[in-house]
């Protein structure tokens, strides 16, 4: 594609990065087909191509954001689907955060739509925040139907209806600590404890630490973790984004520093996508540019991590037939597609893989919050096809998609660890009955 940036313009690294990506698109429209706003809705300004577009005069013009940007910028999720079937390397995430940070710094939204936000950025990274307001949500539901029915509310009556009924208690393993590996050493990582995962489900990345000590690998809690930055990031919000970055940054060199690291791993694939990108995030901050690059190489998705190992023979052989649903930040962010379907596989179980796989579910973030009726079309079609396949569980890396298929599926829905952590001899996962885990093909 051609560009007209002035040499001024180009003088800004982040425009002279975002040139650089909208040479590389052709217009061949390959992307169009795996777009799932595109798929849903069918305009062509909610494809990646017509984003691109809309974009690129953007920047091209030096001007503020304006109402038609922000809406197809918007109902872009983020999936990256778009970056896998693109023949030509266009790297839509890259272009699409600057234009979300662009839309931050230059357009005022209106003011329901700024409260929502603004509250979402101050509770959803913060643990104790986030527990705290899933706990108010109960006050809230008398009041859904009626949120429901005025436009402007409608982000309130979709986390409403997100927000479990009871919260399991903070988990004891996220606090700072090591966790000793037995047998054999096989390895030292550190696990992100995360945010919002660990105040859904904190059993996953207990189950982690469980799995990979009974593996013979150290695990290290390191003080100072937080929120990796993805949620405020994909709101446009840099400065709280990068904040996260450097201070997740400094807590993972520090434990590399006091002991090694052969990984750092990362049980929710959102939070994997966007710390292996920690990299390029930090680049133009000469103080942490090296130790972020350093960050994002030894970032692993735990079933990146596990499949690298050589593991023993399950203790279980159940044979239960499993859906995998590969989130889009596993199978478009990190292009980890193999290894979980292999680890279950492995692990004794049968994998059947949805029709659409390529599709999101419409989770991304806080998009069913946001965009609550695309979401729910997207999430239907999924739980469709995840239904269609005939399996008695679903597994998948993602606490955002676990709470957005288990919102409409009739089935179990799971993180792959707890499957997995299963068949090597660890407890039956919550919410799954034995019924289910011993139901053979
Ligand atoms: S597939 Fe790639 S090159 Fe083709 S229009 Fe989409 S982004 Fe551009
Ligand atoms: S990231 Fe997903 S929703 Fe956004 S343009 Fe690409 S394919 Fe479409």
């Amino acid at each position: 594609m051609q560009t007209n940036f002035s040499a001024a313009q180009l003088a800004d690294p982040h425009v002279a990065e975002s040139e650089k990506i909208l040479r590389k698109c052709v217009h061949c429209g390959f992307c169009t087909a795996t777009c799932p706003t595109y798929v849903t809705l069918g305009n062509e300004l909610d494809s990646p191509r017509g984003r691109i577009y809309l974009i690129k005069d953007m920047l091209e013009n030096g001007r503020p954001a304006d109402k038609e940007i922000v809406t197809h910028i918007d109902r872009c999720l983020s999936c990256l689907a778009c970056m896998t079937t693109c023949p030509s390397g266009v790297n839509y995430m890259h272009l699409v955060d600057h234009a979300r940070a662009h839309i931050q710094q230059t357009y005022k939204r209106p003011l329901l739509d700024r409260m929502t936000r603004a509250m979402l950025a101050f509770v959803l990274p913060y643990p104790n925040r986030f527990r705290a307001a899933l706990k108010l949500a109960g006050l809230g539901r008398p009041f859904l139907g009626l949120f429901e029915k005025l436009p402007a509310l409608r982000p309130v009556a979709a986390m409403l209806k997100l927000a479990p009924a009871s919260i399991p208690p903070a988990s004891p393993l996220a606090s700072p600590g090591t966790h000793a590996g037995k047998g054999e050493r096989r390895g030292r990582v550190a696990i992100l404890t995360g945010c919002a995962q660990s105040v859904l489900d904190p059993a996953i990345n207990e189950t982690t630490i469980s799995l990979l000590t009974k593996l013979g690998v150290e695990v290290v809690v390191p003080e100072g973790e937080g929120c990796c930055g993805a949620l405020v990031h994909h709101m446009g919000r840099e400065g709280q984004a990068l904040a996260s970055a450097r201070q997740n940054v400094d807590a993972w060199t520090r434990a590399i520093e006091q002991g090694g690291l052969d990984a750092i791993i990362i049980t929710a694939s959102g939070c994997g996508t966007t710390i292996k990108d920690y990299g390029f995030m930090l680049r133009l901050d000469p103080a942490y540019a090296e130790k972020a690059a350093r960050v994002s190489a030894l970032a692993k998705d735990v079933t990146e991590y596990l499949a690298a190992l050589d593991l023993p023979e399950p203790v279980r052989k159940p044979g239960t037939v499993v859906a995998y649903h590969s989130a889009c930040s596993m199978q478009h962010g990190q292009k980890i597609t193999r290894q979980p379907k292999e680890l279950l596989a492995k692990a004794g179980f049968v994998v059947r893989e949805p029709h659409e796989g390529h599709l999101c579910c419409g989770s991304a973030g806080t998009y069913n919050i946001l965009q609550p009726e695309i979401s729910a079309k997207l999430r239907d079609r999924k739980v469709k096809n995840i239904e269609a396949t005939g399996a008695s569980v679903v597994a998948t890396g993602n606490i955002g998609c676990i709470t957005q298929i288990a919102s409409a599926a009739k089935l179990p829905v799971v993180h792959t660890i707890k499957l997995l952590d299963w068949a090597y001899g660890g407890p039956k996962p919550e919410g799954v009955s034995e019924r289910v885990l011993a139901a053979a093909e």
